[in-house]
């Protein structure tokens, strides 16, 4: 409270939100860098550029992320290097590797046959996600994450098509929640995304072909939508400079033209949205210009801010220590010139970050 009483009075003007949450980003590994180019990268070098992007994502206000899928168990170690003061960062739940099928979105399939290349989460059957559910807890994970259906930035598969069964997904949920975790899927297609939340998951991830039936399912179970639209608009403006490989872009250009759409009808139809980026697929800290995308589909700006603060917060299970501004929770704060409850796009420009009372972004003072 004494920060709040010096912030305002050093900085008129200013408004004090909680601080954000991100509730689908992948701060391990060099981002933007897809494809074959990512084969060259070794684990502890992904983590050393996890460490970077997580100081980078607390500065641009984010102080809790949700990091759904990453090799080596490399954010287990940020976690906790970051809860131990070794490095500065948000607090972060995180997942282990991503379960999912055999050739899956999930799967590495980049190299043939005789290099026997595949992911650590690459499970099958019910037995098969049943032990790899168990492992990825065993391991550290916070929230399990899955591949329900097919997706972009994966070789030879298809985004639309279903991946996990409606059977080994009900394995994976029920194991999770048993165990006290939540599971994120990431889904693209309409049946998928319907199977998932039938499932009992607790957030569809992406969602970019979502239907009625999905949206009528979702209502019913209170499933989040984690959707992630500015990586669209990032990647129809810069997708020729970096050079995203053709069996990528033709995915990518079918899904975008598609998902404004669906998506902006899920959000008028009343299905509870979290906020979520899947940044590291475009440069890390552009995380809060995903607040005017939703302005753009028709939220109101404080709905959109809502998505990263209490939404978000309901998502991970936190609401008792994040979301809001209240006694007995994290002192998590951040300021922005002007009212983001007029203008969303102030949130892209904090002027000042605290978490758990550490100030590690101040530019209040004159
Ligand atoms: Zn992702």
């Amino acid at each position: 409270m004494a920060a709040r009483v010096a912030l305002l009075s050093s900085r008129p003007g200013a408004t004090l939100v909680p601080g954000l949450i991100d509730a689908h980003t992948h701060l391990i590994g060099q981002g933007t860098h897809f494809g074959y180019e990512t084969l060259g990268v070794s684990t502890p070098m992904e983590t050393l550029w996890g460490a970077r992007n997580a100081k980078v994502t607390l500065e641009a206000g984010f102080t809790t992320v949700r990091n759904v899928g990453a090799g080596g168990y490399s954010d287990v170690a940020l976690r906790d290097a970051i809860n131990q003061g070794l490095v500065p960062g948000p607090r972060m739940l995180v997942s282990g590797p991503p379960l999912g099928i055999t050739g899956g979105h999930c799967d590495d399939n980049l190299l043939p046959f005789e290099r026997h290349a595949a992911s650590e989460g690459a499970a099958d059957g019910i037995d098969g996600v049943q032990h790899k559910t168990r492992e990825v807890i065993k391991y550290g994970a916070d929230v399990v994450k899955i591949c329900a259906t097919g997706g972009v930035l994966s070789k030879g598969d298809d985004p639309q098509a279903s991946q996990y069964t409606l059977e080994e997904m009900k394995a994976i949920v029920a194991d999770a929640h048993r165990l006290g975790r939540k599971v994120a899927a990431h889904a693209h297609g309409a049946q998928g995304i319907l199977w998932a939340t039938e499932a009992g998951v607790d957030s569809i991830e992406h969602g970019s072909y979502i239907d009625d039936a999905a949206i009528v399912a979702m209502k019913q179970h209170g499933t989040y939508l984690v959707p992630t639209m500015y990586l669209q608009t990032w990647m129809l403006e810069n997708a020729q400079s970096i050079g995203l490989p053709a069996m990528y872009a033709g995915k990518m250009r079918q899904v975008t033209e598609v998902a404004r759409k669906n998506i902006s009808h899920a959000f008028a139809s009343g299905v509870k949205v979290a906020f979520g980026t899947d940044a590291a697929v475009y440069p890390h800290g552009l995380n809060a210009h995903e607040f005017n995308v939703y302005v753009q589909m028709g939220m109101t700006p404080i709905q959109s801010i809502q998505t990263a603060t209490v939404n978000a917060a309901d998502l991970l299970g936190w609401s008792d220590r994040i979301g809001t501004l209240d006694l007995g929770k994290f002192a998590d704060i951040v300021a922005v010139s002007g009212d983001p409850t007029k203008d969303v796009t102030t949130l892209e420009h904090p002027v000042f970050v605290m978490k758990g009372g550490v100030v590690y972004r101040n530019e209040t003072k004159q």
